[in-house]
């Protein structure tokens, strides 16, 4: 499909051709294409940018990357799908390896993400390699299939576009999990340790920026201060503000 350039939710359309043809691929699932769906209400609720609670959890993000000692960014389809290089790039520069777990697994998924990832540059992808598959003691669905060199053994694990119980099983395990999740009421959102709620495509560049300019000793300063149940007050607050600007102007317009 051709989206004209002037289009004026060029952008928005452009992001949604991207998952589109991870499902031709076969790697991104329906359920994938609701989720997305869900996340872009969010995303107009909070102007399709990044708001300022949401650098404060990217800054949060790049401390808790700085001082782990194992990071994992763990990778789904469509995440994969959105934004393959700049996960790519995170990884590189943090030394973080990058995971595949899926909630709806079959091998052929895992092995076109890894494929997909690897295109954009990876030159390692875990998650694939049944020798090294384990399961996470406390969880039913398939997110329990890990990698004992990745999310296994990991301290702290990036996880876009959770899934709550698998947040919640990281959590039980000891883990420190940052997510990123538009929805600031989602399960994953109120139950992980650093929640940014901002739209991938957007935010993971902007860790690996963080993360460049961020040295230990800042990070522990930054982490001491960080309050995840304030951040996502403060998300809830520009929604709200915003919606009242909005409705005072809509009442103007009339
Ligand atoms: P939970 O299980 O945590 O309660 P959920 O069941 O509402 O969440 P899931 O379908 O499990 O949601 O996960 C998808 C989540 O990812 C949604 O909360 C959605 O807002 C979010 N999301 C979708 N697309 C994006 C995106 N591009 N960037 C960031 N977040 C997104
Ligand atoms: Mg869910």
């Amino acid at each position: 499909m051709k989206i004209p350039p002037d289009h004026p939710r060029a952008e928005a359309l452009k992001i949604r051709e991207r998952l589109v043809r991870g499902f031709e691929d076969g790697y991104v699932v329906p359920q994938g294409l609701i989720a997305q769906g869900r996340g872009e209400v969010f995303d107009y609720l909070i102007g399709e940018k990044t708001i300022p609670p949401a650098r404060e959890a990217i800054k949060a993000a790049a401390a808790a990357f700085k001082l782990a000692e194992h990071p994992v960014i763990s990778v789904n389809g469509n995440t994969a799908a959105l934004c393959p290089e700049d996960l790519v790039e995170l990884s590189e520069v943090t030394g973080a390896p990058l995971e595949v777990n899926l909630f709806h697994r079959t091998e052929d998924r895992v092995e076109k993400i890894a494929e997909t990832l690897r295109e954009a540059g990876a030159d390692r992808v875990l998650g694939a390699d049944p020798e090294h598959l384990v399961r996470l003691p406390n969880l039913s669905s398939h997110r329990a299939v890990v990698d004992d060199r990745g999310i296994y053994r990991a301290d702290v694990v990036l996880v876009p576009l959770e899934d709550g119980d698998r947040t919640r099983a990281l959590k039980e395990l000891g883990k420190t999990v940052v997510a990123i999740d538009l929805n600031p009421l989602s399960r994953t959102a109120r139950d992980a340790d650093i929640t940014i709620v901002d739209n991938v495509v957007r935010c993971v560049r902007k860790i690996t920026r963080e993360y460049e300019r961020m040295d230990p000793d800042r990070a522990k300063g930054v982490l001491r201060e960080y309050d995840n149940g304030r951040v996502l007050a403060r998300v809830l607050d520009h929604i709200r503000e915003r919606l009242r600007v909005l409705a005072d102007e809509a009442a103007g317009a009339t």
